[in-house]
């Protein structure tokens, strides 16, 4: 045996871009190394989380951050072992700050600062302090570094920060009332279960799951504190989860002793710096989704301005810290030259060795859809599925860049091993 599992025997593990820029996530997925949260889990807190207030805590992560990044670099290097658990941790710290977050949210760049837990004001996202799941399972439709041989353990938020008009997940991302409300314990239980049926990580998606930090942040807290999930909460998930797998046959998802999964942040990253610098000590695995160049295309299409430039943003930092980061593209009908071009000309100079999938799925959906009684005119230019032809100027114009795109925009082609 030579340690590795069929997880590693994948075959786009052999391609080296791949395997370098998803190192760290693909130590963890195997469970040779803790995820984030459990070392940020080791790092005292420096501060009450229960009693300090927002601006306390946001200094306190400022301060503990750099010890954090320290203890991660060791770890991931194999100089040092995972240490006892802090009392409290780091993870309380950013499980405490995004609670005082909510009370005057700006947990996207829409920076609503309104209370969410009072019901008189809504923000673009429509939510109150409610999160609600509208389904989780083990999603194999992912690339192949995620949805690997027994999928990625999805989670779909309900409601979004953003107003695509061809939204593909329109019944999740705009009816605040699909699904399940969750409390923390219970979506700490979808992320046991999802794991230890041998999910190769938890995927927080919706919609956007920045919109529930709240709720994400206090689950990964109670995992990091060895949650195990009891009976009250499993039988009230029945209408959510979908646990097709059988169990693996070696366990999964455990590592010193405590439950072990990455955290993957599957995201349209329209978000603020304070959520960034949180999310860089529990977020294992970037999942980006940049769809609009530097136009107004994000407004016409998606009612979201200031989009290019807090997304870029957003994938400046990843780059300045070294995350691990698989870019998503869709290439949208005539939208080739304001949106795709410019979105892959932008990573080749900022983010040049992150694989991107450059997807050719687009179709019409929700008010770009003819055929729907929603359709808006308006949208007429997008009622179609991008041409052969565009798809060839995207793919050929990520060639000519430089961009590693090949390996995951067409691994269905290929073989798994
Ligand atoms: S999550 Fe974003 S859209 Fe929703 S209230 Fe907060 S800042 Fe506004």
């Amino acid at each position: 045996m030579d340690g590795r599992t069929d997880f590693d025997r994948l075959f786009v593990w052999q391609d080296e871009t791949v395997a370098r820029a998803l190192s760290w996530y693909r130590e963890v997925a195997t469970d040779r190394r803790p995820a984030k949260f459990r070392i940020a889990a080791t790092v005292p807190a420096g501060v009450d989380p229960a009693t300090a207030d927002r601006v306390a805590l946001e200094e306190a992560l400022v301060r503990a951050t750099p010890l954090f990044l320290v203890r991660w670099r060791a770890i991931r290097e194999g100089r040092e072992e995972l240490g006892p658990r802090a009392e409290p941790s780091l993870v309380d710290l950013c499980a405490a700050l995004a609670e005082r977050m909510l009370a005057r949210c700006d947990f996207c760049r829409w920076e609503c600062g309104i209370d969410r837990r009072r019901r008189e004001r809504r923000g673009a996202c429509r939510l109150g302090e409610e999160s609600r799941v509208a389904c989780a399972f083990p999603h194999l439709g992912e690339e192949l570094v995620f949805r690997g041989l027994r999928g990625s353990g999805t989670i779909f938020f309900t409601s979004c920060n953003m107003r695509c008009a061809f939204c593909q997940n329109g019944d999740i991302s705009t009816d605040c009332d699909n699904g399940e409300p969750v409390d923390a314990r219970q979506l700490a239980t979808l992320a046991f279960l999802l794991r230890r049926q041998g999910c190769h990580n938890i995927n927080f998606v919706g919609g956007e799951p920045a919109v529930h930090l709240h709720r994400i942040t206090a689950a990964i807290a109670l995992l990091a504190r060895g949650f195990r999930p009891g009976g009250r909460e499993g039988c009230r998930l029945g209408g959510v989860f979908d646990p097709v797998m059988e169990p693996p046959e070696s366990p999964v998802g455990i590592r010193d002793g405590g439950f072990n999964a990455p955290i993957l942040w599957n995201s349209n990253m329209f978000l603020g710096e304070p959520v960034m610098r949180l999310l860089r000590v529990l977020v294992d695995v970037w999942l980006p989704d940049f769809k609009f160049g530097p136009g107004r295309c994000a407004v016409t299409l998606a009612r979201t301005p200031r989009y290019f430039e807090t997304v870029t943003r957003c994938l400046a930092r990843l780059a300045e810290w070294g995350e691990d980061v698989l870019v998503r593209h869709l290439v949208m009908p005539a939208h080739v030259d304001c949106c795709t071009k410019p979105v892959l000309e932008w990573l080749a100079h900022h983010l040049p060795r992150a694989p991107v999938n450059i997807m050719d799925q687009y179709r019409p959906d929700m008010f770009a859809e003819p055929g729907s009684p929603h359709f808006l005119e308006r949208y007429r230019e997008i009622a179609r599925r991008p041409t052969a032809r565009e798809l060839d100027a995207a793919w050929a114009h990520a060639r000519r860049l430089g961009l590693p795109f090949a390996e995951v925009t067409f691994e269905r082609r290929g073989r798994l091993f």
